[in-house]
């Protein structure tokens, strides 16, 4: 449709035909009636295409996956109710008990916990991955039974770079897609279908929505992994589903397939859907997430500069920093900038760290990044707080870590309340 990505931000998604609302609509219906007994019953055999419980699909949050789906140069995307439900769903409709799948040690807490705890109970195993280990060592992890490989393009909240190349010949040199949380970057400054992640997730409920009003997720499969090819390995996808009177999705759905298991398995059984309300909201967003994101990328930058400068600064870790140990890698494959968070660390520890952040004015301390508004967080005493000092060590988070969420506020003014509060301490 748009060849842009600023059009497709704007434009993609809702398509009003002659007289229709030129605004996406809200369809706040849990139900969508049929004349006819047969019209419904196709429905549920998956013979035809329609909608008749929000709990499967919404034509209001199908327009904003669609919008997504075409931002990441998708197949297929569906929303869902957080950033948590799409990583879960993302993983578990291919990796059931028994399976195995390997992710990186560095990603966001909350999917650590999802990954190695809580899944585990389901009998899946995670193995967490170091992933600055070359391919040789990395490879020493797959399993018989590992069905897939996870990471994030900017870590959070290490902001580390996914080293793509290398992780995608991982998977696909054993027949396994490459999954990539790609919530930090958002689709304005990596695609990662583009550097061979087959399934791309998103915690929209950061810059998409960008105005920290809506908790929100979504899952995208690229519908280039050929589930059929490696058969045995996909059993939930290449044989029949008896929930569905024995179709099987790979055959059926060809490209789709993926995302319609997810669909008509996970969302009919767990039910993490979206609410059309706020898919409402994450369009809003979507629609000035190319503008938002070069604001953050100049703001993050300028403080990255000024932090690096100050003598209380221990350091500080930003892919666009040009000294940054990840800027090789951002130059590959976050060539428009990475995002708006950063990381830092004062010297002195943890006591400074708290004298600092209590003494900012407006760059307020919040279990968030990723909008509009600065603000900041210490992971060892806040987010991460449930890791072990080992698994906070393993994760590579330091105990002096702050994590700063660079807002779209005047960089100027980021900067003068920095500066005040570093004068205090
Ligand atoms: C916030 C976040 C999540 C979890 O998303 P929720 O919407 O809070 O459930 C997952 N991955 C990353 C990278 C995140 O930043």
């Amino acid at each position: 449709m748009h060849t842009e990505i600023e059009t497709k931000c704007v434009r993609d998604g809702w398509n009003p035909k002659s007289g229709e609302p030129r605004q996406l609509p809200i369809i706040q219906s849990t139900t969508f009636p049929y004349a006819t007994s047969d019209d419904m019953g196709k429905l549920f055999d998956l013979e035809a295409e329609g909608y008749f419980y929000t709990r499967l699909q919404n034509p209001t949050n199908d327009a904003v996956a669609a919008k997504i789906c075409a931002l990441e140069g998708g197949a297929a995307a569906m929303l869902t109710s957080s950033g948590q439900a799409a990583n879960f769903y993302a993983v578990f409709n291919i990796c059931e008990n028994g399976g195995h799948f390997i992710a990186s040690s560095s990603i966001y807490g909350g999917t650590y916990n999802l990954f190695g705890v809580t899944m585990k109970k389901m009998g899946i195993e995670c193995t967490f991955v170091d992933q600055t280990l070359p391919l040789e060592e990395l490879e020493k992890y797959i399993k018989p039974n590992t069905k897939c490989i996870f990471g994030e393009t900017i870590t959070n909240p290490t902001v580390n770079v996914l080293d793509f190349e290398k992780f995608a010949a991982l998977a696909h040199s054993h027949g396994l897609p490459l999954i990539v949380d790609n919530t930090f970057a958002t689709p304005i400054n990596c695609r990662p279908f583009e550097y061979g992640a087959d399934i791309v997730t998103h915690s929209t409920t950061k810059y998409m929505d960008g105005h920290g009003v809506s908790v929100g997720g979504c899952i995208v499969d690229s519908g280039n992994f050929d589930f059929a090819a490696h058969a045995d390995k996909f059993p939930g996808l290449t044989t029949p589903d008896d929930s569905y009177h024995g179709i099987t999705y790979t055959e059926k759905f060809g490209k789709g397939a993926y995302i319609t298991k997810a669909t008509a398995q996970l969302m009919r059984d767990f039910g993490s859907i979206q609410s059309p309300q706020n898919a409402f909201y994450i369009n809003l967003g979507l629609e000035s997430l190319h503008i938002r994101m070069q604001r953050h990328c100049e703001n993050a930058l300028a403080v990255a500069r000024y932090l690096k400068e100050n003598e209380k600064v221990a350091w500080v870790h930003y892919p666009d920093l040009e000294d940054d140990e990840n800027h090789v890698l951002a130059q590959k494959y976050l060539k428009n900038g990475s995002c708006g968070v950063l990381a830092f660390a004062l010297k002195g520890g943890r006591e400074k760290s708290i004298k600092f952040m209590d003494s900012l004015h407006f760059a307020s301390i919040a279990t968030h990044v990723a909008d509009s508004k600065t603000c900041l967080l210490h992971p060892a005493s806040h987010t991460h707080r449930q890791l072990t000092e080992e698994q906070l060590a393993e994760a590579g988070i330091p105990a002096d870590l702050i994590r700063l969420s660079v807002g779209i506020e005047n960089a100027k003014d980021i900067i003068a309340d920095i500066e005040q509060a570093l004068n205090n301490i």
